[in-house]
Protein backbone atom coordinates (compact mmCIF):
# COMPACT_ATOMS: atom_id res chain seq x y z
CA UNK A 1 0.00 0.00 0.00
CA UNK A 2 1.21 3.30 -1.03
CA UNK A 3 1.61 6.16 1.80
CA UNK A 4 1.08 3.23 4.67
CA UNK A 5 3.76 5.57 6.94
CA UNK A 6 1.27 8.74 6.44
CA UNK A 7 -1.44 6.84 7.04
CA UNK A 8 0.14 5.14 10.19
CA UNK A 9 0.84 9.10 11.12
CA UNK A 10 -3.18 9.66 10.59
CA UNK A 11 -3.93 7.30 12.91
CA UNK A 12 -2.11 8.43 15.16
CA UNK A 13 -4.19 10.11 17.17
CA UNK A 14 -7.92 10.11 17.75
CA UNK A 15 -10.21 11.21 14.75
CA UNK A 16 -13.60 10.71 14.01
CA UNK A 17 -13.60 8.46 10.99
CA UNK A 18 -16.48 7.21 9.01
CA UNK A 19 -16.34 3.57 7.62
CA UNK A 20 -18.40 3.05 4.36
CA UNK A 21 -19.08 0.27 2.21
CA UNK A 22 -21.30 -0.44 -1.38
CA UNK A 23 -25.65 -0.43 -1.31
CA UNK A 24 -27.11 -3.84 -0.69
CA UNK A 25 -24.11 -4.64 1.52
CA UNK A 26 -23.20 -8.37 1.47
CA UNK A 27 -20.97 -10.32 3.62
CA UNK A 28 -17.96 -9.04 2.74
CA UNK A 29 -19.25 -5.18 2.96
CA UNK A 30 -20.42 -5.89 6.63
CA UNK A 31 -17.15 -8.32 7.76
CA UNK A 32 -14.94 -5.56 6.41
CA UNK A 33 -16.79 -2.72 7.76
CA UNK A 34 -17.37 -4.36 11.11
CA UNK A 35 -13.99 -5.89 11.53
CA UNK A 36 -12.23 -2.08 10.85
CA UNK A 37 -14.97 -0.66 13.24
CA UNK A 38 -13.76 -2.44 15.95
CA UNK A 39 -10.37 -2.13 15.34
CA UNK A 40 -10.51 1.58 15.24
CA UNK A 41 -12.35 1.99 18.12
CA UNK A 42 -10.21 -0.18 20.09
CA UNK A 43 -7.56 2.46 19.02
CA UNK A 44 -9.33 4.97 20.46
CA UNK A 45 -11.00 6.19 17.34
CA UNK A 46 -14.40 7.51 17.02
CA UNK A 47 -15.45 5.57 14.23
CA UNK A 48 -18.83 4.93 13.07
CA UNK A 49 -20.19 2.45 10.06
CA UNK A 50 -22.34 4.10 7.06
CA UNK A 51 -24.23 1.51 4.76
CA UNK A 52 -25.92 3.38 1.95
CA UNK A 53 -28.71 0.90 2.09
CA UNK A 54 -30.27 -1.70 4.53
CA UNK A 55 -28.33 -4.64 4.92
CA UNK A 56 -29.87 -8.46 5.29
CA UNK A 57 -30.88 -9.68 8.30
CA UNK A 58 -28.99 -12.65 7.99
CA UNK A 59 -26.03 -10.55 9.60
CA UNK A 60 -27.95 -9.26 12.44
CA UNK A 61 -26.24 -11.42 14.58
CA UNK A 62 -22.42 -9.76 14.02
CA UNK A 63 -21.39 -7.87 16.32
CA UNK A 64 -21.39 -3.99 16.24
CA UNK A 65 -24.27 -4.37 13.56
CA UNK A 66 -26.63 -2.48 15.63
CA UNK A 67 -24.30 0.77 15.61
CA UNK A 68 -24.29 0.73 11.93
CA UNK A 69 -26.00 4.00 10.49
CA UNK A 70 -28.13 3.52 7.13
CA UNK A 71 -28.24 6.20 4.55
CA UNK A 72 -31.65 5.33 3.32
CA UNK A 73 -33.17 5.74 6.93
CA UNK A 74 -31.45 7.62 8.89
CA UNK A 75 -30.15 10.54 6.19
CA UNK A 76 -29.56 13.34 8.57
CA UNK A 77 -27.69 11.28 11.37
CA UNK A 78 -25.55 10.73 8.37
CA UNK A 79 -24.86 13.82 6.55
CA UNK A 80 -23.64 14.80 9.91
CA UNK A 81 -21.27 12.13 10.29
CA UNK A 82 -19.62 13.13 6.60
CA UNK A 83 -19.52 16.63 7.45
CA UNK A 84 -17.75 15.97 10.68
CA UNK A 85 -15.45 12.96 9.90
CA UNK A 86 -11.46 13.72 9.51
CA UNK A 87 -11.07 10.58 7.23
CA UNK A 88 -13.12 7.84 4.97
CA UNK A 89 -12.78 4.44 4.47
CA UNK A 90 -14.12 2.98 1.92
CA UNK A 91 -14.31 -0.61 1.64
CA UNK A 92 -15.65 -2.75 -0.53
CA UNK A 93 -16.11 -0.36 -3.68
CA UNK A 94 -14.18 1.05 -5.74
CA UNK A 95 -15.71 4.32 -7.41
CA UNK A 96 -18.03 6.72 -5.24
CA UNK A 97 -20.57 6.64 -7.49
CA UNK A 98 -21.94 3.57 -6.42
CA UNK A 99 -22.17 4.76 -3.08
CA UNK A 100 -24.97 7.69 -4.24
CA UNK A 101 -25.64 9.80 -1.63
CA UNK A 102 -23.02 9.03 0.75
CA UNK A 103 -20.12 9.34 -2.34
CA UNK A 104 -21.61 12.30 -3.01
CA UNK A 105 -21.17 13.53 0.35
CA UNK A 106 -17.26 11.72 0.89
CA UNK A 107 -16.60 13.57 -2.90
CA UNK A 108 -17.58 16.79 -1.27
CA UNK A 109 -15.15 16.55 1.72
CA UNK A 110 -12.11 17.62 1.28
CA UNK A 111 -10.54 15.27 4.10
CA UNK A 112 -8.76 12.38 3.13
CA UNK A 113 -10.13 9.06 1.96
CA UNK A 114 -8.68 5.39 2.38
CA UNK A 115 -9.82 3.05 -0.16
CA UNK A 116 -9.41 -1.05 0.74
CA UNK A 117 -10.83 -2.96 -1.95
CA UNK A 118 -10.25 -5.85 -4.29
CA UNK A 119 -12.76 -5.47 -7.04
CA UNK A 120 -11.53 -4.84 -10.81
CA UNK A 121 -10.27 -1.31 -12.18
CA UNK A 122 -10.62 1.51 -9.02
CA UNK A 123 -11.45 4.75 -9.63
CA UNK A 124 -8.16 6.32 -8.07
CA UNK A 125 -10.25 9.05 -5.79
CA UNK A 126 -8.56 7.87 -2.30
CA UNK A 127 -5.17 9.61 -1.15
CA UNK A 128 -4.71 6.29 0.71
CA UNK A 129 -5.61 3.14 -2.08
CA UNK A 130 -4.64 -0.43 -1.00
CA UNK A 131 -6.20 -2.31 -4.54
CA UNK A 132 -5.96 -5.41 -5.01
CA UNK A 133 -7.92 -7.73 -7.40
CA UNK A 134 -6.09 -10.93 -6.79
CA UNK A 135 -7.49 -10.70 -2.93
CA UNK A 136 -10.50 -13.26 -2.18
CA UNK A 137 -11.92 -10.84 -0.51
CA UNK A 138 -11.68 -7.30 1.30
CA UNK A 139 -11.97 -8.90 4.49
CA UNK A 140 -8.64 -11.33 3.30
CA UNK A 141 -6.94 -7.16 2.68
CA UNK A 142 -8.12 -6.08 6.14
CA UNK A 143 -6.47 -9.01 7.64
CA UNK A 144 -3.42 -7.80 5.93
CA UNK A 145 -3.91 -3.91 6.59
CA UNK A 146 -3.79 -4.72 10.35
CA UNK A 147 -1.08 -6.60 10.03
CA UNK A 148 0.50 -3.47 7.87
CA UNK A 149 -0.41 -1.47 10.92
CA UNK A 150 1.87 -3.75 12.94
CA UNK A 151 -1.28 -4.86 15.20
CA UNK A 152 -1.84 -8.66 13.99
CA UNK A 153 -1.80 -9.70 17.92
CA UNK A 154 -4.87 -7.12 18.14
CA UNK A 155 -7.14 -9.47 16.06
CA UNK A 156 -9.26 -11.28 18.24
CA UNK A 157 -12.35 -13.93 17.74
CA UNK A 158 -14.01 -10.93 17.72
CA UNK A 159 -12.53 -8.79 14.66
CA UNK A 160 -11.52 -12.87 13.15
CA UNK A 161 -15.03 -13.51 12.80
CA UNK A 162 -15.79 -10.19 10.57
CA UNK A 163 -13.16 -10.79 8.45
CA UNK A 164 -14.13 -14.94 8.23
CA UNK A 165 -17.76 -13.67 7.18
CA UNK A 166 -16.46 -11.81 4.14
CA UNK A 167 -14.11 -14.39 3.33
CA UNK A 168 -15.94 -17.60 3.84
CA UNK A 169 -19.08 -15.17 1.58
CA UNK A 170 -17.05 -14.03 -0.74
CA UNK A 171 -15.52 -17.66 -1.90
CA UNK A 172 -18.45 -19.31 -1.73
CA UNK A 173 -16.94 -21.42 1.13
CA UNK A 174 -13.27 -21.53 -0.65
CA UNK A 175 -14.74 -22.24 -4.02
CA UNK A 176 -13.22 -18.93 -5.70
CA UNK A 177 -10.52 -16.92 -5.55
CA UNK A 178 -8.29 -18.65 -3.19
CA UNK A 179 -4.82 -18.85 -2.10
CA UNK A 180 -1.92 -20.35 -0.36
CA UNK A 181 -1.72 -16.81 1.37
CA UNK A 182 -5.41 -16.95 2.55
CA UNK A 183 -5.55 -20.36 3.49
CA UNK A 184 -2.30 -18.92 5.97
CA UNK A 185 -4.40 -16.34 7.31
CA UNK A 186 -7.72 -18.77 7.94
CA UNK A 187 -5.59 -20.47 9.91
CA UNK A 188 -4.36 -17.58 11.72
CA UNK A 189 -7.92 -16.87 12.89
CA UNK A 190 -8.82 -20.48 13.23
CA UNK A 191 -5.99 -20.13 16.08
CA UNK A 192 -7.46 -16.88 17.86
CA UNK A 193 -10.49 -19.10 18.14
CA UNK A 194 -13.33 -18.47 15.47
CA UNK A 195 -15.38 -21.24 14.93
CA UNK A 196 -15.80 -22.00 11.15
CA UNK A 197 -18.65 -24.49 11.95
CA UNK A 198 -20.62 -21.53 14.01
CA UNK A 199 -19.96 -19.37 11.18
CA UNK A 200 -21.07 -21.47 8.53
CA UNK A 201 -24.64 -22.15 10.05
CA UNK A 202 -24.86 -18.46 10.87
CA UNK A 203 -24.44 -17.57 7.36
CA UNK A 204 -25.27 -20.40 5.26
CA UNK A 205 -28.26 -22.37 7.82
CA UNK A 206 -30.07 -19.52 8.63
CA UNK A 207 -32.88 -19.59 5.67
CA UNK A 208 -36.49 -19.45 6.48
CA UNK A 209 -39.58 -21.28 5.13
CA UNK A 210 -40.17 -18.17 2.35
CA UNK A 211 -36.45 -17.93 1.12
CA UNK A 212 -36.30 -22.14 0.65
CA UNK A 213 -39.10 -21.72 -0.96
CA UNK A 214 -38.60 -18.67 -3.43
CA UNK A 215 -35.40 -21.01 -4.28
CA UNK A 216 -37.99 -23.50 -5.01
CA UNK A 217 -39.75 -21.45 -7.41
CA UNK A 218 -36.50 -20.02 -9.14
CA UNK A 219 -35.79 -23.08 -10.12
CA UNK A 220 -38.79 -24.81 -11.41
CA UNK A 221 -40.67 -21.70 -12.99
CA UNK A 222 -38.63 -18.91 -13.03
CA UNK A 223 -35.67 -20.30 -14.82
CA UNK A 224 -35.09 -20.01 -18.31
CA UNK A 225 -32.60 -22.50 -19.99
CA UNK A 226 -30.81 -21.04 -23.09
CA UNK A 227 -28.78 -24.52 -24.01
CA UNK A 228 -27.09 -23.25 -27.16
CA UNK A 229 -25.65 -20.82 -25.19
CA UNK A 230 -25.12 -22.60 -21.88
CA UNK A 231 -26.34 -20.00 -19.66
CA UNK A 232 -29.72 -20.32 -17.77
CA UNK A 233 -31.43 -16.98 -16.71
CA UNK A 234 -33.88 -16.26 -13.77
CA UNK A 235 -36.16 -13.57 -14.45
CA UNK A 236 -38.16 -11.99 -11.26
CA UNK A 237 -40.54 -9.69 -12.16
CA UNK A 238 -42.24 -7.44 -9.86
CA UNK A 239 -45.08 -9.59 -9.20
CA UNK A 240 -42.88 -12.29 -8.39
CA UNK A 241 -41.44 -9.86 -5.31
CA UNK A 242 -45.00 -9.04 -4.12
CA UNK A 243 -45.92 -12.95 -3.73
CA UNK A 244 -42.65 -14.10 -2.26
CA UNK A 245 -42.69 -11.00 -0.44
CA UNK A 246 -38.90 -10.46 -1.41
CA UNK A 247 -37.18 -8.73 0.76
CA UNK A 248 -33.29 -7.56 0.46
CA UNK A 249 -31.29 -10.24 0.69
CA UNK A 250 -33.42 -13.07 0.05
CA UNK A 251 -32.46 -13.94 -3.45
CA UNK A 252 -28.89 -14.37 -2.14
CA UNK A 253 -26.88 -17.18 -3.82
CA UNK A 254 -29.84 -18.13 -5.79
CA UNK A 255 -27.87 -17.62 -8.88
CA UNK A 256 -25.26 -19.45 -8.36
CA UNK A 257 -27.94 -22.65 -8.71
CA UNK A 258 -27.87 -22.10 -12.40
CA UNK A 259 -24.15 -22.66 -12.73
CA UNK A 260 -24.53 -26.50 -10.89
CA UNK A 261 -25.51 -27.75 -14.25
CA UNK A 262 -22.45 -29.31 -16.06
CA UNK A 263 -22.70 -27.32 -19.17
CA UNK A 264 -23.73 -23.40 -17.95
CA UNK A 265 -20.97 -21.12 -18.33
CA UNK A 266 -23.36 -18.56 -17.65
CA UNK A 267 -26.27 -17.59 -14.94
CA UNK A 268 -28.13 -14.83 -14.64
CA UNK A 269 -30.51 -13.15 -12.24
CA UNK A 270 -32.93 -10.25 -13.42
CA UNK A 271 -34.78 -8.92 -10.76
CA UNK A 272 -37.48 -6.43 -12.06
CA UNK A 273 -37.51 -3.48 -9.17
CA UNK A 274 -39.64 -0.12 -8.68
CA UNK A 275 -37.63 1.75 -11.41
CA UNK A 276 -35.22 -0.32 -12.67
CA UNK A 277 -34.01 -3.38 -13.24
CA UNK A 278 -30.93 -5.27 -11.17
CA UNK A 279 -28.80 -7.90 -12.62
CA UNK A 280 -26.46 -10.16 -11.00
CA UNK A 281 -24.33 -12.28 -13.29
CA UNK A 282 -22.07 -15.53 -12.60
CA UNK A 283 -19.86 -17.18 -14.92
CA UNK A 284 -17.41 -20.44 -14.52
CA UNK A 285 -14.01 -20.30 -16.04
CA UNK A 286 -12.23 -17.50 -18.15
CA UNK A 287 -15.48 -15.98 -19.01
CA UNK A 288 -15.48 -12.87 -18.00
CA UNK A 289 -19.33 -11.59 -16.48
CA UNK A 290 -17.76 -8.25 -15.46
CA UNK A 291 -16.73 -7.47 -19.24
CA UNK A 292 -20.85 -7.58 -19.72
CA UNK A 293 -21.75 -6.04 -16.53
CA UNK A 294 -18.99 -3.20 -17.19
CA UNK A 295 -19.50 -2.53 -20.78
CA UNK A 296 -23.52 -2.67 -21.01
CA UNK A 297 -25.04 -2.71 -17.26
CA UNK A 298 -23.09 0.16 -15.43
CA UNK A 299 -21.43 -2.04 -12.91
CA UNK A 300 -18.41 -4.26 -12.91
CA UNK A 301 -17.25 -6.74 -9.79
CA UNK A 302 -15.00 -9.63 -10.75
CA UNK A 303 -14.16 -12.06 -13.58
CA UNK A 304 -17.02 -14.96 -12.30
CA UNK A 305 -19.44 -12.49 -10.08
CA UNK A 306 -20.80 -9.30 -10.76
CA UNK A 307 -23.40 -7.07 -10.89
CA UNK A 308 -25.34 -3.93 -12.97
CA UNK A 309 -28.46 -2.37 -13.40
CA UNK A 310 -30.69 -1.66 -16.60
CA UNK A 311 -33.41 1.54 -16.67
CA UNK A 312 -35.50 -0.35 -19.53
CA UNK A 313 -38.25 -1.63 -19.08
CA UNK A 314 -37.91 -5.96 -17.81
CA UNK A 315 -38.83 -7.01 -21.37
CA UNK A 316 -36.34 -4.65 -22.90
CA UNK A 317 -34.02 -5.85 -20.66
CA UNK A 318 -34.64 -9.53 -21.48
CA UNK A 319 -34.21 -8.44 -25.29
CA UNK A 320 -31.07 -7.11 -24.65
CA UNK A 321 -29.57 -10.26 -22.73
CA UNK A 322 -30.72 -12.33 -25.85
CA UNK A 323 -28.66 -10.05 -28.36
CA UNK A 324 -26.10 -10.23 -26.21
CA UNK A 325 -26.06 -14.07 -25.62
CA UNK A 326 -25.23 -13.56 -29.65
CA UNK A 327 -22.87 -11.53 -29.21
CA UNK A 328 -20.98 -13.80 -26.62
CA UNK A 329 -21.90 -17.29 -28.37
CA UNK A 330 -18.43 -18.60 -29.47
CA UNK A 331 -16.78 -17.69 -26.05
CA UNK A 332 -19.91 -19.10 -24.54
CA UNK A 333 -19.70 -22.62 -26.50
CA UNK A 334 -16.11 -22.68 -26.31
CA UNK A 335 -14.55 -26.27 -24.71
CA UNK A 336 -15.31 -26.06 -21.29
CA UNK A 337 -12.37 -24.51 -19.24
CA UNK A 338 -13.81 -25.83 -15.85
P1 LIG B 1 -24.14 -9.64 -6.69
O1 LIG B 1 -24.54 -10.27 -7.99
O2 LIG B 1 -23.96 -10.66 -5.62
O3 LIG B 1 -25.02 -8.51 -6.32
O4 LIG B 1 -22.73 -8.98 -6.93
C1 LIG B 1 -21.65 -9.72 -7.44
C2 LIG B 1 -20.43 -8.84 -7.56
O5 LIG B 1 -20.70 -7.78 -8.47
C3 LIG B 1 -20.00 -8.17 -6.29
O6 LIG B 1 -18.60 -8.19 -6.26
C4 LIG B 1 -20.49 -6.76 -6.39
O7 LIG B 1 -19.66 -5.89 -5.72
C5 LIG B 1 -20.51 -6.52 -7.89
N1 LIG B 1 -21.65 -5.68 -8.24
C6 LIG B 1 -22.96 -5.98 -8.05
N2 LIG B 1 -23.75 -4.98 -8.49
C7 LIG B 1 -22.93 -4.03 -8.99
C8 LIG B 1 -23.14 -2.74 -9.59
O8 LIG B 1 -24.27 -2.28 -9.78
N3 LIG B 1 -22.02 -2.06 -9.97
C9 LIG B 1 -20.77 -2.56 -9.79
N4 LIG B 1 -19.72 -1.83 -10.19
N5 LIG B 1 -20.53 -3.74 -9.23
C10 LIG B 1 -21.59 -4.49 -8.83
MN1 LIG C 1 -16.06 -8.27 -1.83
Amino acid sequence: MKNLDALKEVLATPKKIVITTHRNPDGDAMGSSLGLFHYLSRRGHDATVISPSRYPSIFDWMPGIDYVVVDDDQKEKSDKLCEEADLFFCLDFNSLARIDRVGERIAESDKPKVMIDHHLDPDPFAEYMYSDPTASSTCEMLYEFIKMMGHKDMIDDVIGKSIFTGILTDTGSFMFATSPKLFRTVADLHEVGVDLTYLQNKLFNNQNEKQLRLLGFCLTEAMRMYNNFNTGIIVLSLHDHKRFRIKRGDTEGIVNYVLKMRHMRMAILVCERENHVKLSFRSKGEFSVQEIAQKYFKGGGHRNASGGVSYETLGDTLRALKELLEVYKEPLNAEPDF
